[in-house]
């Protein structure tokens, strides 16, 4: 199936490793040209070095905060210069801090909502005006399975990541006249740092089980009986970024081997 996203221009944030990454990597082996985004220059890079060697893609690396608002502003300048204007956003960030409600500090609160919630507000706003002009466009946020299924001390993700699905439906109405479409990829239990360093895993650790033995633990609820892998999302946000996915808005899709156990 062609997915008609040759030359096609896509933003994709906190892409240096995990998730980020592998959506970056299904979109410029479909063709898209890719501008990445993370803190660390050296590693991002690296990344960049990696997705040319498996495409023919135009692919960009630009250092970016997300907690920072003017970094975000001149990301967004940076790219348009460079490409003329923003086809695809796909929202991603690094995951809020673990923790109960009474471990958690005003600043983590506030770092967690600038890093979660605000960081796609200030996207999204700054690649509008583009999208708009090319009467067309995809936004996809990269969000969690705690959006439909709480999960035990991720009380920031579980309490901020339900504002970006609010604002994503609400969009997906204020911008259809435009053409651009605004979806949810939920994770659940995806191979990267972010799970390895996680409670469930280092819990598991803690008890005196080795990585390994962890991970099996973690993948025994899991209907498909298997941990995710990061492609498995890049395949999904793909699809969503493509001219294939036209009539797809609004929508919050789990790629999560079946753990959730709600029906919608
Ligand atoms: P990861 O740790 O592998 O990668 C995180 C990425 O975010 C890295 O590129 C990092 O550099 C970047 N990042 C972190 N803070 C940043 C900042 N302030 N500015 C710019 N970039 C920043 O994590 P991942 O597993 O790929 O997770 C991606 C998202 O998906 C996170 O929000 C995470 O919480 C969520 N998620 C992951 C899982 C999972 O099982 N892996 C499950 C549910 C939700």
């Amino acid at each position: 199936m062609d997915l008609g996203l040759t030359g096609k221009v896509a933003l994709i944030t906190a892409a240096s490793k995990g998730i980020g990454k592998a959506c970056a990597t299904s979109l410029a082996a479909e063709g898209a040209h890719i501008v990445i985004a993370s803190r660390n220059p050296e590693v991002l890079e690296q990344t960049a070095q990696e997705i040319r060697h498996i495409s023919n893609s135009a692919v960009s690396a630009l250092p970016t905060d997300l907690r920072r608002p003017e970094e975000i502003a001149a990301l967004v300048t940076k790219v348009l210069d460079e490409f003329g204007g923003i086809d695809i956003l796909v929202n991603n960030a690094g995951g809020p801090p673990v923790g109960k409600f009474e471990a958690l500090s005003e600043k983590q609160w506030q770092d967690a909502f600038d890093l979660t919630l605000l960081s796609a507000v200030r996207l999204i706003r700054s690649v509008l005006p583009s999208m708009k002009l090319r009467q067309g466009g995809r936004i996809i946020h990269i969000v969690s399975s705690s959006v439909k299924q709480p999960i035990e001390g991720l009380l920031l993700s579980n309490a901020l990541r339900p504002g970006v699905v609010g604002l994503a439906k609400t969009l997906s109405l204020e911008l259809a006249p435009y053409q651009i479409t605004v979806n949810n990829v939920c994770p659940g239990r995806i191979l990267t740092d972010r799970l390895l360093q996680g409670p469930g895993v280092q819990g598991k650790i803690a008890q005196g089980l080795t990585e390994e033995e962890a991970l099996q633990e973690l993948t025994k609820d899991i209907p498909l009986k298997r941990i995710g892998r990061p492609e498995d999302l890049g395949n999904l946000v793909a699809f969503l970024a493509s001219q294939r996915a036209g009539y797809i808005t609004g929508t919050t899709i789990q790629v999560d081997g079946g753990l959730i156990q709600s029906i919608f």
